[in-house]
């Protein structure tokens, strides 16, 4: 396909999918002579074939992924997200109002890379009551949250009841919110110590409240990652059978991969590979959320941060390759507001939420805010070229 005939079927397409979205002059495009067609900046001839397959709506494979992973042509690989970001979203950029509780931080898996958990009884070590739980969400009840995400540390002290205590409470202070929590290892662990099946677990789970899971948990789906950060925590296996019995169970969840850390670039290509065959059979995955590694104050301190092209380039082949996953998001805990910003134009199409108190990425020396009222996020957004929309957990739009 020549680059003018690119650009017909660019704008084609998008006029499909979005008739009332202008096309217009994107960061990776300009006006060609004749003011209509545009000019592909594309500067690496190896990525010929997947620019085809991405125009042809032909699946990338690992072999691509890696080839994506090692070329320079970040302008080029960004490029051919956005066509997939837009013809999926138009100039729709997502976020949601939420609230973040961590529960617990006492852990007794020890993942090497994590500068969250504590032994129990270590100085920072904390434990939510229910009451606490119950005052944390009282004290912001003027606000219009409608997502609670809340996640915690494997806790041998609690017991099920803690979880469905934590999970009524929620829904009877905020019986409107949704309620996005616990990762496939703790849904493990609830497996364990409930005496019920891991069905009968997730079913117990869901009628207290449980809607969706955040997706945390496989860091990155290897066997030989998992050996060597974080031995005690569930295999790739389990996780993802975990995850497909959530899914089974009506729930959905998102997806995430911490990169930037030991995993080698065909790691992170099988990693892509192993979710999309799980959303094929399920599709129950709602959004894929790459998480760059943060060292501070973890047994890994001297890994150095990940860098803005390898964020960047990421984040726009997790666009290009899971091409069963609706959204992509640029979690500006992680890569900080202005990165996550850029993002935008390199496949993501949601920057997460408002949060207002983030404790696990800044306990490991993330520099980003603790959260963002909703007008921060709107600006950021609006001042990227894009359409901000309030969305709740499931993407419906939220007109306020
Ligand atoms: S990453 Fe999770 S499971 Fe691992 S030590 Fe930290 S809190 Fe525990």
């Amino acid at each position: 396909m020549s680059d003018d005939s690119y650009f017909s079927y660019y704008e084609e397409t998008i006029n499909a999918v979005q008739p009332k979205v202008k096309f217009e002059v994107g960061l990776f495009t300009k006006p060609s002579s004749n003011g209509r067609k545009m000019e592909l900046i594309i500067t690496d001839n190896q990525l010929t074939g997947i620019k085809e397959k991405v125009l042809n709506d032909i699946r990338l494979d690992a072999d691509d992924a890696l080839m994506l992973y090692k070329s320079y042509d970040i302008i080029g690989i960004g490029h051919l997200a956005d066509f997939v970001r837009r013809k999926r979203h138009g100039k729709k950029a997502f976020f949601v109002y939420n609230q973040h509780l961590n529960y617990t931080n006492v852990c007794i898996n020890h993942c090497r890379f994590c500068a969250y958990s504590r032994r129990k009884g270590q100085p920072e070590s904390f434990t939510l009551s229910i009451d606490d739980v119950r005052k944390k969400l009282s004290d912001r009840i003027a606000e219009p949250i409608t997502e609670i995400h809340m996640v915690g540390g494997i806790n041998p002290e609690l017991p099920f009841d803690y979880y469905l205590g934590l999970l009524k409470t929620i829904k009877e202070i905020r019986p409107n919110v949704t309620i996005k929590a616990f990762t496939a290892v703790e849904i493990d662990h609830l497996a364990g110590i409930s005496g019920l099946s891991l069905e009968d677990t997730i079913h117990t789970l869901k009628s207290a409240g449980l809607e969706m899971l955040p997706g945390g948990g496989a860091e990155v789906l290897s066997a030989r990652v998992r050996d060597k950060l974080f031995p005690r925590k569930i295999g790739h296996e389990r996780w993802l059978e975990v995850v497909s019995k959530i899914h089974a169970a009506g729930l959905t969840s998102n997806a995430t991969m911490l990169y930037g850390h030991i995993e080698t670039l065909e790691e992170r290509a099988n990693h892509f590979i192993r979710l999309r065959a799980l959303q094929d059979k399920t599709r129950g995955f709602t959004a894929f959320i790459p998480l760059a590694f943060h060292s501070k104050n973890t047994l890994m301190s001297e890994i150095p941060s990940t860098t803005a092209f390898d964020d960047l380039k990421n984040i726009a082949i997790a666009r290009l390759m899971l091409d069963n996953f609706d959204h992509i998001k640029a979690y500006w805990v992680m890569i900080g507001e202005k990165l996550a910003q850029t993002a935008l134009s390199f496949g993501a199409d949601d920057l997460d939420g408002t949060i207002i108190e983030e404790k696990i990425t800044h306990m490991a020396g993330a520099t980003s805010s603790k959260g963002l009222t909703r007008q921060k996020i709107r600006g950021m957004i609006q001042a990227a070229g894009w359409e901000p929309v309030e969305r709740d957990s499931f993407y419906n739009e939220i007109i306020s």
